[in-house]
């Protein structure tokens, strides 16, 4: 079966985006590298563009519209990172975005994607369904639906964070890439397979919304509820069409990490290397640092996919919070 994406598709995406997204620091941690045993590269897209690795799908999805396309304008719909990634990637690009937004999203948010200078629409998350209305507005307006992960150049562009990794790290023997609903880790997956055939590639979901281990053990998509988890990054239902095929043919695992485990890894990003870093951005981290996978001996890059979390949430969650 071909693939949705290739690698060469991740090559051109980091093509379009040079001179536009951050290429964001590898970081590393002497007293993690000492108490595991291992050498850690932390790729550090919570100081992305937009502080999340979205802006790079978001920016080559938008740079392969045509003519036609552009002039109309894009629709996204989302309440997080991915509404803010179209927002600015669409404004950068000269190209009007229309995001979806439930009502009752955080103020901060909203705010957020119309100062990027999106038009923001809100319906009622209890009576609206938000992908029909979607369909609607992107058909009345000629708009162009921009999806958060299923979606080939999407895909392609997210791949460009671990191409860069690979770039500058030589020799990794696995890499470690948080699940939503698969966007990044398939691009990441393709990315290793290109640059680091020898390179493991393993995702990371939270223990409570755990549809794309289960759905590599059925092999099928299985869908799961909405669950409940404080990495609101990853709380997609399934994997994607696209997503779940690249998935399949290039990621060894999928592991899960708890919420405790999360918070864990946020208290050591903020202690020990002065790192903001969301509850979704841990995912990948904490499989690594709470010793779900086994490291020892090993060369291992980690992307951190974001840092956008409000910083009362922050505090009260390393207080011990909700
Ligand atoms: C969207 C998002 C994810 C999940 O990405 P997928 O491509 O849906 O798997 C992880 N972390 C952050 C910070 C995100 O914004």
């Amino acid at each position: 079966m071909t693939l949705a994406v290739s690698f060469q598709d991740v090559r051109d995406a980091a093509a379009r985006l040079a001179g536009h997204a951050h290429r964001t620091p590898v970081l590393t941690s002497r007293t993690a590298d000492e108490q595991l045993g291992a050498r850690l590269f932390f790729k550090c897209e919570n100081l992305q563009r937009i502080g999340a690795f979205k802006f790079r799908g978001g920016y080559n999805a938008i740079a392969r519209l045509d003519d036609a396309q552009r002039r109309r304008g894009v629709l996204a719909f989302s309440s997080g990172n991915h509404a803010q990634a179209i927002a600015l990637a669409a404004r950068l690009q000269g190209v009007a975005a229309t995001i979806l937004m439930p009502a009752d999203a955080p103020a901060a948010k909203m705010a957020a994607t119309r100062d990027y200078g999106a038009e923001v629409v809100t319906y009622d998350r209890m009576t609206q369904d938000r992908e029909a209305l979607a369909r609607a507005l992107a058909d009345e307006r000629g708009l162009s639906l921009i999806p958060p992960y299923d979606h080939p150049d999407v895909i392609a562009g997210q791949g460009t964070a671990a191409l860069e990794l690979f770039e500058e790290v030589p020799a990794l023997d696995k890499l470690v890439v948080c699940v939503g609903g698969g966007g990044l880790v398939s691009g990441c997956a393709l990315a290793a397979a290109g640059m680091a055939p020898g390179c493991e590639v393993h995702g990371v979901e939270p223990e409570a919304g755990n549809d794309v281990q289960q759905s590599l053990r059925a092999g099928r998509i299985v869908t799961i509820d909405v669950p409940r988890t404080i990495a609101d990054g990853a709380q997609t239902t399934h994997a994607g069409v696209l997503t779940f095929p690249i998935i399949q043919a290039h990621v060894r695992d999928v592991l899960t990490v708890t919420d405790a485990q999360l918070v864990e890894t946020m208290r050591f990003f903020a202690e020990r290397m002065k790192l903001v870093v969301e509850p979704t951005g841990c995912l990948a981290a904490a499989a690594v640092l709470q010793r779900v996978l086994d490291v020892k001996g090993a060369r291992v890059g980690i992307i951190v996919s974001g840092g956008n979390v409000d910083l009362a949430r922050f505090s009260s969650l390393l207080a011990g919070g909700a």
